[in-house]
Formats: C-alpha cells, sequence, structure tokens
C-alpha cells in the first residue's frame, strides 16, 4: 500500500447522490485508463497522488464525490478534494 502513506481514507460509508455527479469521472475509469487519483488538501495546499486500484473505492464512484473523505497528514483537515491527475 505504498501510495497511502500520510493520508488517511475515513472510515464513514460512501453516500452519494450519483444524479449530482452526472459527467464525474469515476474511480474505475481511472482505473481503466491507468490515470492516478490526486487528493488535495485545502487548507495547507498539500496534495499527493496515489494508484485509485489500490485505494479499495469501490470504481462506480464518482471522483468529486471523494471530497473530505481524506484527512491531511501534516494539517490534520479534511477540507479535502480529489480530482484526476491528468499526466502532461
Ligand atoms: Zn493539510
Amino acid at each position: 500500500m505504498s501510495g497511502w502513506s500520510g493520508w488517511r481514507l475515513q472510515q464513514a460509508p460512501m453516500i452519494f447522490d450519483p444524479a449530482q455527479y452526472p459527467n464525474a469521472v469515476t474511480i474505475g475509469y481511472l482505473i481503466e485508463h491507468g490515470m492516478a487519483l490526486e487528493v488535495h488538501c485545502l487548507k495547507c495546499g498539500r496534495f499527493r497522488t496515489m494508484a485509485p486500484a489500490e485505494t479499495g473505492i469501490p470504481p462506480e464512484t464518482p471522483v468529486p464525490a471523494l471530497a473530505g473523505r481524506f484527512k491531511c497528514s501534516r494539517c490534520g483537515s479534511r477540507e479535502t478534494e480529489a480530482r484526476p491527475h491528468y499526466q502532461r
């Protein structure tokens, strides 16, 4: 589980309304396309990328629905945001 150092996924169940994210990229999409998941801390600006397949997050989960699901290890904030990592 190399991608997880420093970030902790909250154990709370994933509750989201798929209709709220009609065009959102899902975890499954990232895995399928070999893309990484980026998690940003909105408070201190820290971010890291991780392999979506290693997160154990259900593939049908929209990436934006992961906002607030991670806890930053540096400042302890839960004001976090997830987004697809687009390679340049
Ligand atoms: Zn932080």
